[in-house]
């Protein structure tokens, strides 16, 4: 075979391998790989590679579902199919295959991928060119990008401390959800992070302020610490699925509560916008 693509144990050529769309790597990025080079059908450094590799899922709750030495052997024999004996070796295990949710799905097998192509060994003497580049590779979350796994990690979290959502803090600095934006009440102010890239510019948040505006109610785009937000008089979740939802408890301590009609006049706004959106008229819809 020119090159081999290999998925839960089904084989073939890269470009004609089909993989389920609902495999949480596409949704998530949710997986770990490793990969190193072989020669003359020879995989080098595989149990380091294959000790790093089970490492990896094990940081992120993952169990491959075969054991170091069979998955050796998966490897060696499957690079034996190739015409080349100088081959790229990859790969990687993802969660499973499930409906897109964040946190983890319950029971799924999780699926392992393997990628060769020939490859011949570098030219190492060969003298290289280097470009400096700030490492900002934590700091682009203003981007809506598919690298999802620190969101489904904390999100996971969430779940299993049976919170629906996980707020992250960058030191005392609130940012936001690992799937929605979070603001505060206080003192009849709406507060909320502004749109650096430290956050998603959410859409629903954008609605939030607008509608705000349209009550009446000041609205300051500044970042609030942790303690702010467990004093805050509301504490609320805006997302596109979600609207706006404030919140009881956080870390098990009750929060909120203190601003309730304020929270209603927000609430019922953004959803009548909604509504008047989508042609819905709400008593029409609830009698229907
Ligand atoms: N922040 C993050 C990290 C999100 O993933 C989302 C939604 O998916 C949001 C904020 C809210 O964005 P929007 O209101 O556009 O749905």
């Amino acid at each position: 075979m020119k090159n081999l693509g290999y998925y839960n144990g089904e084989y073939g050529l890269i470009e004609e391998m089909r993989i389920p769309m609902n495999d949480r790597v596409c949704w998530f990025g949710d997986g770990v790989y490793d990969a190193g080079p072989c020669a003359n059908y020879i995989i080098y450094a595989l149990d380091e590679h294959i000790d790093r590799f089970f490492n990896s899922a094990a940081l992120l709750d993952m169990t491959p579902g075969l054991t170091k030495t069979e998955l050796a052997e998966l490897l060696q024999g499957l690079v034996c199919k190739l015409d080349s004996p100088s081959q790229f070796v990859y790969w990687q295990l993802t969660r499973g295959t499930a409906e897109r949710n964040h946190a983890f799905p319950e029971k799924v097998a999780p699926n392992l991928w393997v990628m060769l192509k020939p490859a011949a060994i570098e030219n190492i003497y060969e003298k290289v060119k280097l470009l400096t580049v700030e490492d900002t590779r934590f700091f682009h979350c203003n981007i809506k990008t598919l690298n999802l796994l620190p969101n489904v990690m904390a999100s996971e979290k969430a779940k299993q401390a049976g919170c629906q959502e996980a707020v992250f803090h960058r030191g005392e600095q609130v940012t936001e959800g690992s799937h929605s934006n979070v603001h505060i009440f206080k003192n009849g102010l709406f507060q909320t992070a502004p749109t650096d890239n430290l956050i998603l510019p959410g859409i629903a948040r954008k609605h939030l302020i607008a509608q705000c505006k349209t009550l009446g109610i000041p609205v300051k785009e500044m970042p609030f610490t942790v303690k702010e937000m467990l004093d805050a008089d509301e504490v609320m979740i805006s997302s596109s699925s979600i609207f706006c939802k404030s919140a009881s408890h956080i870390n098990n301590q009750r929060v909120g509560g203190k601003a309730p009609e304020l929270l209603q006049r927000l609430q019922d706004s953004v959803l009548a916008a909604f509504y008047q959106a989508v042609s819905l008229d709400r008593s029409i819809k609830a009698s229907a």
